[in-house]
């Protein structure tokens, strides 16, 4: 039988660059690339039109998920995020999603309800996955997992560029920090599947690196990994 093309999982704590980095490496193999995160958001951003008050949201059961139609959708390089007909793009980013995202991703039932989607999404293999969870969780049989960090300051100051565009002013640069803090503390102390690096996953600390040169390292790591 042939083998499946592999899936490499790439998680790590807000603003470590994983989504750029993903979908770079996954243009650079000719494989399709996942941002799990989004997922999460959309069913934020659909909670948030729902008229549900967020006071409720921890208590939803499944079948009340079930009324919002949150799929992927295969689209060249990557995977769209539709609710419904409706793809979703920068409605995923504003600071009202990503304030409520974290408590929300926290909830034992909206990840179970997030799972199968995700995993279909890697039923054939050729997959380059970001998230939290991606290696140990969704994907432990990942032929490749790397666990991209950097410095909190580094990753503030990273986020604050790419919304902004332009550099953080001191106290600027304080607020953006102690929010990633925040959600890296929730993500990290959550019962279910909390951010952790998975047994065997590969430590890139991008603190020091040029974007090109974290995606070199990736893909040195993928080769040897996979091409033994
Ligand atoms: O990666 P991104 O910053 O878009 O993720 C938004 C939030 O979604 C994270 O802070 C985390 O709470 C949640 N998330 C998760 N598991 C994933 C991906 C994202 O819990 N695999």
């Amino acid at each position: 039988m042939k083998k499946r093309p592999p899936i490499i999982t790439l998680d790590g704590p807000a603003g470590s660059g994983k989504s750029t980095t993903a979908r770079a490496v996954a243009r650079r193999l000719g494989f399709r690339h996942l941002d799990s995160g989004a997922l999460y958001r959309a069913l934020t951003f659909a909670l948030l039109n729902s008229g549900i008050k967020e006071e409720e949201w921890p208590d939803l059961p499944k079948e009340k998920l079930d009324r919002f139609h949150i799929w992927l959708r295969p689209a060249g390089p990557r995977f769209e995020v539709l609710l419904g007909e409706r793809v979703l793009n920068d409605e995923l980013r504003t600071p009202e999603v990503t304030a409520r995202v974290s408590p929300l991703s926290a909830l034992p039932a909206v990840r179970e309800w997030l799972l199968e989607a995700q995993r279909q999404a890697g039923r054939e293999g050729g997959l380059v996955a970001d998230g939290r969870d991606m290696g140990t969780v969704v994907f432990p049989e990942a032929e490749v997992k790397i666990y991209l960090t950097a410095d909190l300051k580094e990753r503030a100051f990273r986020r604050f560029l790419e919304r902004d565009e332009r550099e953080p002013s001191v106290p600027e640069l304080d607020v953006e920090s102690e929010k990633i803090r925040e959600r890296d503390e929730r993500d990290s102390n959550r019962v279910v599947a909390p951010l952790r690096k998975a047994p065997g996953a590969i430590e890139v600390d991008t603190s020091f690196l040029s974007f090109q040169a974290q995606v070199e390292v990736i893909i040195d790591h993928v080769k040897t990994l996979t091409e033994r």
